[in-house]
């Protein structure tokens, strides 16, 4: 069994109703749920699928989190924006960000808008 990473003391056990509300819309998906802090993650398949269903009914999943691997490249951490983000802010290289620490949070935000 793995160990939660948010609170460090409980474990990360099966579950198969997990929430994700997205709009008003409920999804049930599957994933673990923590035995300390009840944190939920669902599965990352689970999620896109999710995602997936929510944008043929024309809404993006907010607030939720997506579950990304930076990767290396020239030394440093890459981490790439998803798509559908990338589609919705309008994002391009050209768009300069802002990139605050917020506690343990990193806040990336599009500048000029
Ligand atoms: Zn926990």
């Amino acid at each position: 069994m793995r160990k939660c990473l948010i609170c460090g003391k409980g474990s990360l056990e099966k579950a198969e109703d997990i929430t994700l509300e997205i709009e008003g819309y409920v999804f049930i998906v599957k994933g673990e749920r923590c035995t300390g802090c009840n944190e939920e993650i669902p599965y990352e398949e689970e999620t896109q699928r999710t995602i997936s269903v929510a944008r043929k009914l024309g809404v993006w999943p907010e607030p939720m989190k997506l579950y990304r691997h930076l990767s290396k490249s020239g030394g440093g951490l890459v981490f790439r924006i998803p798509g559908d983000l990338e589609k919705q802010l309008r994002l391009d290289e050209k768009i300069q960000i802002a990139i605050s620490k917020v506690g343990n949070k990193i806040v990336i935000e599009p500048e000029g808008r």
